[in-house]
């Protein structure tokens, strides 16, 4: 009997420490976000009371049809919108009160973007490509050389390093791109459709690798598909409609 009442005892006390680092760190908040755009005399609601939480060491994928939101729910994540009320929380402190200057310092440091049609450079080199952010940021060149060469690794485009964006495949090009994400070591990668220009073998692979940044790397990650595949490398998935969270996440 004392023995169950321990193990009952340690089980709320491990829940409880769980849920309070759940609380205290999600690296990315939205807490009742509204975004209304206005042309000429037409309102569109594009989030309509948005609330989420991207817990630190996760991947979240937010699901659901064209036009629901999911891209305006994601830059407001990095900084890339502004709400027209409510907040977003960066670790704790409110970003939506950032000016431009601050919010650019902050996005190069904090966040790391995956796009559908991966926005490289085609005539540069894979290499190049992912040391351009550190030369952003003025990283000296030993310490650039370092850490683009192991972003390289990091998602197997070691040897690849010296091919052009133009010689590779669309499921390397990917990669290229989310070592370019990686480059700052940000605390939040943002990916919009990054399987969106893939055929399914492919998506599935990329999936695997933002799966194992996340396990093995305790990288955190937000990820915004239609595709219900991705769905299934989620540990949260929300859905989106109508610029709402459809609850029973
Ligand atoms: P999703 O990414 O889920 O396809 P979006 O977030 O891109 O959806 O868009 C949500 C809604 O907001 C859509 O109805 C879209 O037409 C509208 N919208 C998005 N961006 C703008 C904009 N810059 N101006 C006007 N309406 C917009
Ligand atoms: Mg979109």
């Amino acid at each position: 009997m004392a023995a169950i009442y321990g193990l009952q005892r340690q089980l709320s006390m491990s829940m409880a420490v769980k849920q309070i680092s759940h609380i205290s760190h999600p690296v990315v908040a939205l807490v009742d976000v509204h975004r209304v755009y206005k042309t000429g005399s037409t309102e569109v609601r594009a989030l309509d009371g948005v609330n989420m939480s991207i817990p630190q060491g996760r991947l979240v994928v937010i699901k659901g049809r064209s036009g629901s939101g999911k891209t305006t729910a994601l830059n407001m994540m990095g900084g890339l919108d502004k709400p027209t009320r409510g907040q977003v929380f960066f670790k704790g402190t409110d970003i939506s009160t950032f000016d431009e200057k601050t919010l650019t310092r902050w996005r190069r440091k904090e966040v790391g973007f995956v796009f559908q049609s991966f926005g490289l450079l085609p005539y540069l080199t894979a290499y190049e490509n992912v040391e351009l952010p550190l030369k952003i940021v003025r990283q000296s060149g030993g310490e650039r050389r370092a850490r683009t060469e192991a972003c390289l690794e990091l998602v197997g485009l070691g040897k690849r390093a010296k091919h052009r964006i133009l010689e590779l495949s669309g499921g390397e090009q990917q990669r290229v791109g989310i070592a370019r994400a990686l480059a700052n070591s940000p605390s939040l990668i943002l990916a919009d459709e990054p399987t969106g220009e893939l055929d399914f073998a492919t998506s599935m692979k990329v999936m695997d690798l933002f799966r194992s940044l996340v396990d093995e790397h305790g990288v955190t990650i937000c990820v915004v598909s239609h595709d219900p595949a991705v769905e299934e490398f989620g540990d949260k998935v929300y859905e989106m409609a109508d610029g709402r969270v459809l609850e029973g996440e």
